[in-house]
């Protein structure tokens, strides 16, 4: 199976993907970890996308789209995978419809998690103040206003990305303002949903 979560940062699509993970038992990809890993390690990646990332902003289609490429090359990617935090631009999701074409593979489902943004940055706080907790350290771009940027790169650039797959049947909207084991439930139904779609049009 092969599904994208949608959303603006804070939406919930780390804390869903992690549960379908435990069900599906296939990969997360997420562009956001595989990035702050490349900036940990201090690779040339790295080096280019940390001032952009501590800023809010996006990295640029180029480096995102080459990472994913590499990494759904991978074998543990090889009967599916959970893109979370990618595609962000049209531009990313051209690229991956290109991707998958070319290995004639194609996508399940895209699961938009829908959210009240007003209530996002209430909510990121508290995820920084529980990582806080933990004793591990807190995410830069979890800083107030650094997120804003962020949510408000997600309405320029992102949020054109839904309409994209919903054009193409592929997009369910999820309420993600539900407490966290309902928006799972919500997941997992449409999951399930999307397979029986594919068996009765028959393209397995
Ligand atoms: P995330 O963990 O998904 O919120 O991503 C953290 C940051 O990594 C974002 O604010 C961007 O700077 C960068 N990033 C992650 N995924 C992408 C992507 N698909 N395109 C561009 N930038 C990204």
């Amino acid at each position: 199976m092969r599904i994208i979560l949608l959303g603006p940062p804070g939406a919930g699509k780390g804390t869903q993907a992690v549960r379908i993970v435990e069900r599906y038992g296939i990969p997360q990809l997420s562009t956001g970890d595989m990035l702050r890993a490349a900036v940990a390690a201090g690779t040339p990646i790295g080096l280019k996308a940390k001032a952009v990332m501590e800023s809010g902003g996006l990295v640029s289609d180029e480096i995102v789209i080459g990472i994913v490429a590499d990494r759904i090359e991978q074998p543990d990617a090889r009967k599916g995978f959970i893109l979370d935090g990618f595609p962000r631009t049209v531009a990313q999701a051209e690229a991956l419809d290109r991707m998958l074409a070319e290995k004639g593979l194609k996508l399940d489902a895209v699961l938009e998690f829908k959210v009240d943004q007003s209530r996002l940055v209430g909510r990121i706080e508290k995820r920084a103040a529980e990582t806080k907790a933990r004793g591990e350290p807190v995410r830069k771009d979890d800083d107030p206003e650094v997120f804003k940027t962020r949510l408000a790169a997600y309405d320029r650039d992102t949020a054109v990305v839904a309409p994209y797959y919903r054009k193409r049947g592929l997009l369910v909207e999820i309420d993600g303002m539900r407490a966290i084991d309902e928006v799972t439930k919500a997941v997992l139904d449409a999951l399930r949903a999307s397979q029986r779609v594919d068996v009765e049009g028959g393209t397995h």
